[in-house]
């Protein structure tokens, strides 16, 4: 089919041959995107989006940063990839740099998300097995938690969907997001740790209530067990602090990153206490790509971005306008919006019920706006760190039309 591509492909063109030849286990939008700047994106035939998602709160520094593209090329033409039989300059340093914005002491690298929560549950484990506590081998989590999509990390997500014909699981023990007591009622010798998001974000942007980390760190200390946060979603600035953990009370024992850490270039990481240092020895867990010398420059150059730019100061002040505006927009729109909420530049806009965030995205996009969804009706906001207010004025603009055309549109239908 190949073959049979244009030279310069239409979108639908491209769309049938990627229906043909691309596994069928997501439901992409009907274009396709070529080429980004800043918090534009543009299709094949050159029409203009604006990029409210970042490709899933990943490119903190928009598309085509320069700094970011020219660390990757410099590194690339230099040194990519060596194995972790042996060291690699842009490696000792990241790990160096992100223990000293963390606060903690030791960094693992790997390639993904999931893959950094596997670390985590991997550590819990041989910690404890470590100790002669063989038997602590549960995880308390939450519903509505997302933690990726590998079998250890699909056992911690508390989305039944996920899990259906996945099974058999675990052990892991599900409660509700926010309610401290019901993790103290789940809580047992045989627990190794509590698995936390600092804020909800694809369950539906839940953000933590205040004291809850608090309590799971004096819980988990309680019963001898291990406090992790998944910071994925909420770290490198996307709640307007470096983690998202951060002033919470609480400090985690280990937290995972990925998503925003390489500004688009995939890699994650897991981070640990001093304490957690010998919990996995050589030969008990590795990664062949993990702390390539490639992914690690584009994260040196991502830290670089969040200090020169002050994309953590931009994530709260704007975070806060753009929540004004949402919440603005719930007031407009009663009938179909129901709250908004979040923290940082992650927002999600919750619909009523009977408005289904799949939905009512294509029309969004139609109109030029990226954005995705977070649970079954919310739609969220997880733009660029490095997004204007006059983009976010745009976005929210964008979709309070279409919102406000909705019920029009429910009634002719
Ligand atoms: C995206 C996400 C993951 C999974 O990351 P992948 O890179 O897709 O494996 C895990 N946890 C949270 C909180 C996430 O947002």
């Amino acid at each position: 089919m190949l073959g049979l591509l244009r030279e310069m492909p239409s979108n639908a063109d491209l769309v049938a041959l990627a229906k043909e030849r691309l596994y069928p286990n997501y439901r992409p939008a009907p274009f396709v995107l070529a080429r980004g700047r800043g918090c534009e994106l543009f299709d094949v035939e050159g029409r203009r989006m604006l990029d409210l998602c970042a490709g899933v709160a990943v490119c903190v520094a928009g598309h085509a940063h320069p700094t970011l593209v020219k660390a990757i090329a410099d590194q690339a033409a230099t040194l990519m990839h060596v194995s972790n039989w042996f060291y690699n300059e842009p490696n000792i340093r990241l790990a160096d740099e992100l223990c000293r914005r963390s606060g903690f002491a030791r960094a693992f690298f790997c390639n993904s998300g999931a893959e950094a929560n596997e670390a985590l549950l991997k550590l819990a484990r041989h910690h404890f097995y470590g100790l002669g506590q063989k038997d602590r081998v549960r995880v308390v989590a939450f519903h509505n938690a997302f933690h990726g999509r590998t079998l250890g990390a699909l056992a911690m997500t508390g989305t039944p969907k996920y899990h259906e014909g996945f099974g058999p699981l675990g052990p892991v023990t599900h409660v509700t997001y926010g309610d401290a007591d019901a993790v103290e009622r789940a809580m047992g010798r045989d627990v190794c740790a509590i698995m936390v998001e600092p804020v909800q974000g694809e369950g539906g942007v839940f953000p933590a209530p205040a004291g809850f980390l608090a309590r799971l760190r004096a819980i988990a200390d309680h019963h001898g067990a291990l406090l992790f946060a998944d910071e994925i979603q909420t770290g490198i600035g996307r709640l307007g602090r470096f983690l998202g953990s951060e002033g919470s009370g609480a400090r985690p024992d280990a937290v995972s990153l990925a998503k925003g850490l390489g500004g688009g270039f995939p890699i994650g990481a897991m981070l640990t206490t001093e304490k957690l240092a010998g919990a996995l020895p050589p030969g008990t867990h590795g990664s062949t790509f993990g702390g390539n010398a490639l992914g690690s420059a584009a994260a040196l150059a991502v830290l670089r971005i969040l200090d020169d730019e002050g994309l953590l100061e931009a994530s709260r002040t704007k975070g806060e306008a753009l929540g004004a505006m949402l919440r603005q927009l719930v007031q407009e729109l009663p009938e179909i919006c129901e709250t908004a909420r979040g923290q940082g530049l992650l927002w999600g806009l919750v619909m009523r019920p009977g408005f289904v965030a799949r939905e009512v995205l294509p029309r969004i996009q139609e109109a030029g706006v990226l954005l995705i969804g977070a649970g079954e009706s919310v739609l969220r906001f997880s733009p660029p760190l490095v997004v204007s207010m006059a983009e976010l004025e745009e976005g929210v603009r964008v979709v309070r039309g279409v919102l406000s055309a909705l019920p029009a549109l429910k009634a002719t239908a």
